[in-house]
């Protein structure tokens, strides 16, 4: 598992991003973000000094090719050496399509909990068609976690991307070849960001809430990194890709779900679930009602998706292979999307 540099507290953006910047020998960086972080990323440029040669705020969800054209003939008029992210998985997206396409350096300053800083899959959107790949070229090799960043986050926008983080973490639980490590690492992120979004949801300027689920974004987003994902984040890429659906919140719909469609599957994934939710007893129930306290949506159909594209969702979740504990029919998954679709209580279907 290659690992990135890692700070994590309070003010990092501003006072440890250039010691990072320096540490990889770059001297002239592009911060890039989007367009509601570009403040954010002015503040970091300014941290930065002479050695910012630019700041590009056109990232956009998804990474449109032409958006990352765009961010390459920019860094390339400016005779950029390196990439400074600030901002959500777009922004920290569109730096990876930049270290793809060009071999700059990358450096991530999140500001969502979606954990893509921490790993090598870049992703971009053509045609409608949204393609992802592994390349270690884009793992930030350096990321500076600053809970000051987050506390202007809503509470709604923390919750489902806390839970996105939270997905990560269990299908890393029950994939292929899950290391010891790696399990422990997902149980813990599971643990810390279930314990910080209750504080988060009571108190959203509470530094100490936000550091610690930031952390859980740490743990989650590596496992992510370290492992192979499955069903629940195929439909989320199916929903999200052809369907139009928002990321964080379809994934926090869809996770109670998919967790128990697989759940007879994956006994031991489950417990250690149970182990980080304190319910050893339903693991499921207890994330359902968890994330119903803090209001998060509940229906795929709230987020907009209607009835009739169940059956092709459904299909198009079957069409590729993916490791997944149970075994993946069409009928299996449609049961799936009906429950979140509706928003029911979930049981094993
Ligand atoms: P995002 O980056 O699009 O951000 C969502 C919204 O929140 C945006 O409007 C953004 O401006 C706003 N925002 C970001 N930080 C904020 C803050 N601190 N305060 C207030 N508003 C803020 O969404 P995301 O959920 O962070 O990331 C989703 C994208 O990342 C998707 O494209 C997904 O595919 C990708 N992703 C990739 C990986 C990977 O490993 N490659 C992992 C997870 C997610």
């Amino acid at each position: 598992m290659p690992g990135s540099r890692v700070v994590l507290r309070a003010g990092a953006a501003l006072d440890a991003v250039p010691g990072e910047v320096e540490r990889l020998g770059l001297e002239r960086v592009l911060v890039v973000s989007g367009e509601r972080g570009a403040p954010v990323a002015g503040e970091v440029a300014r941290a930065l000094g002479a050695v910012c040669v630019g700041v590009h705020a056109g990232a956009r969800m998804h990474v449109p090719a032409e958006v990352a054209g765009r961010a390459v003939e920019v860094a390339e008029s400016l005779r950029a050496d390196g990439c400074v992210a600030v901002g959500g998985g777009s922004a920290i997206g569109l730096g990876k399509a930049l270290a793809l396409r060009t071999g700059l350096p990358l450096v991530a300053v999140p500001t969502t909990y979606s954990g893509s800083e921490m790993t090598p899959v870049w992703g971009l959107t053509e045609g409608g068609v949204k393609r992802t790949g592994r390349d270690l070229v884009v793992l930030p090799r350096a990321v500076v976690y600053d809970p000051s960043l987050t506390v202007g986050m809503p509470v709604g926008l923390s919750v489902v991307s806390g839970v996105n983080a939270l997905a990560h973490a269990a299908e890393g639980l029950y994939a292929p070849g899950v290391s010891p490590l790696v399990a422990l690492m997902a149980e813990e992120g599971v643990r810390a960001m279930v314990g910080a979004l209750p504080d988060v949801a009571a108190d959203p300027g509470d530094l100490a809430a936000r550091g610690r689920a930031l952390y859980g974004a740490w743990l989650c987003g590596a496992v992510l990194g370290a492992t192979v994902m499955g069903l629940h984040h195929k439909l989320a890429h199916v929903l999200g890709g052809s369907f139009g659906l928002p990321h964080a919140e379809t994934h926090t719909v869809l996770l109670p779900y998919v967790l128990a469609f697989n759940s007879p599957a994956a006994p031991g994934a489950l417990e250690r679930l149970g182990r980080a939710l304190g319910d050893s007893r339903d693991p499921v129930g207890a994330l359902w009602g968890w994330c119903g306290r803090l209001g998060a949506p509940r229906s795929l159909g709230e987020l907009g998706l209607v009835e009739g594209d169940l059956g092709r969702a459904a299909e198009l979740a079957v069409g590729t292979a993916y490791p997944n504990p149970r075994e993946v029919t069409v009928d299996g998954v449609l049961g799936v999307l009906r429950g979140a679709f509706e928003g029911r209580e979930p049981g094993v279907p």
